[in-house]
């Protein structure tokens, strides 16, 4: 297949690129341009006004695939991604079972063959995750394990943390820290005057940041890096911010609902504003804005994490965890683009090129001769979220009835067009 993408505003920050011309893809890989494969090209999209990005890597997706595919599944997954402009998708390991073995790896492999997106696994950090045996890194890694974390869950051993931060050293694979420390975190929303005002329980932001603290000094103390998933606090981003500057190699993430929302949206007793670490303050909310224009942040995920309407209809019963593939593009744009806090390429940086730098994979580029990975996204389109027709098998996204500005309009994975509005 041959598509010849002309008259588009090319953004590629990987290599300092925002220009506008055309874009020849040949066999799954982005090629120079050639007047005769030009003139034979499968397809020919006059792209004037669309911005011609690379494809997005999302480093932290819940697919619930194995063992919870009424939630969603490998394939559904892949087709909420390829809605939102993401074409490789890092799926977290707690699954049912875990992915702490060469099946289960290979399972998800097999059937992501069939998917839409690349869809690469994360192994588990520790056996079963629960946090007292590490797993073995290097089979899994070397069956196809982008990344390890017990995501879900802290490993609360600071010893095994540390073991396993060595080990993921010498086999030059990232670790994905989610940072919650359990004997602070009893709550279910954010410990605030709301939680209090309904006597709700709250979770303190120290049972993020103490979390936090202890996993940079693991990673300061063994020379190791580490990745912090999700940050939410001001106090977490301080001290992610020093430790760059005193050389410590700790990245980060953030995930859009930090950005967009604060605790506020709680009083609506709304269960699709509930998600693991929690909604802050908005004095958090401005923080971590902040950190992503001064360069703290290095990535925008997701933490997609899909749960049934049924499972989210009980406030205090339901489930952790939003949906977020479908919206994060527009969502970033809509509120850090827009207003003029980033630039595009910027945002870019933080959905591609980082993420895809993080795990070590060849993607979030427009080069010659890279996997052609290619987002066709509309900046001139408003539009409203309307759960129900999101693709993917769950809806509890917040930024339902949301005006958002902008929209993918085509996502090209490895040459093949897998989503075309
Ligand atoms: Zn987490
Ligand atoms: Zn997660």
């Amino acid at each position: 297949m041959t598509i010849y993408i002309k008259n588009a505003r090319i953004i590629d920050p990987a290599n300092r690129r925002d220009e506008f011309g055309d874009i020849l893809i040949h066999n799954g890989i982005i090629a120079k341009k050639q007047q005769d494969l030009v003139r034979k090209a499968d397809r020919v999209i006059d792209a004037a006004g669309l911005f011609a990005i690379p494809g997005l890597v999302d480093m932290h997706v819940h697919l619930r695939d194995p063992g919870q595919t009424h939630k969603e599944d490998i394939f559904s997954g892949s087709i909420a991604a390829a809605f939102g402009g993401i074409t490789t998708v890092a799926a977290m390991p707690n699954t049912e079972p875990v992915v702490d073995n060469l099946q289960t790896i290979q399972y998800i492999l097999n059937k992501a063959q069939n998917a839409a997106v690349r869809i690469l696994p994360v192994g588990a950090m520790t056996m079963g995750l629960k946090g007292e045996e590490l797993s073995d890194f290097e089979s899994l890694h070397k069956a196809g394990a982008v990344a390890f974390s017990d995501d879900g869950r802290p490993v609360e051993n600071t010893k095994i943390m540390l073991e396993a931060l060595k080990l993921a050293q010498s086999l030059n694979v990232p670790i994905l820290s989610h940072c919650e420390d359990l004997y602070l975190s009893n709550g279910i929303i954010n410990e605030s005057d709301i939680s209090l005002r309904h006597s709700i329980p709250g979770t303190p932001t120290a049972a993020e940041d103490a979390a936090t603290a202890r996993d940079v000094a693991l990673a300061a103390s063994a020379g190791c890096s580490i990745h912090i998933c999700h940050v939410s606090t001001k106090t977490s981003l301080d001290i992610i911010k020093a430790a760059k500057s005193a050389g410590v190699r700790v990245t980060c993430e953030t995930a859009p609902h930090y950005f967009a929302f604060s605790d506020q949206c709680l009083e609506s007793m709304d269960a699709d504003y509930r998600m693991n670490p929690p909604l802050r303050g908005e004095e958090h909310r401005i923080a971590v804005v902040n950190a992503i224009k001064d360069g703290t942040i290095d990535v925008i995920a997701t933490d997609h994490a899909p749960h049934t309407d049924e499972e989210k209809s009980d406030f205090i019963k339901a489930p952790n965890g939003v949906i977020g593939m479908q919206t994060s593009l527009a969502s970033a744009y809509t509120c850090l683009v827009k207003p003029g806090d980033i630039s595009i390429n910027r945002l870019i940086e933080l959905m591609s090129v980082n993420p895809a730098k993080i795990l070590n994979l060849p993607y979030g580029t427009l080069s010659e001769g890279a996997p052609a990975d290619v987002v066709l996204f509309d900046p001139g389109i408003d539009w409203t979220v309307e759960k129900d027709r999101l693709p993917g098998k769950s809806h509890n996204t917040p930024f339902k009835g949301k005006k958002l500005s902008g929209k993918v309009v085509m996502t090209i994975c490895g040459g093949r067009i897998v989503y075309e509005e």
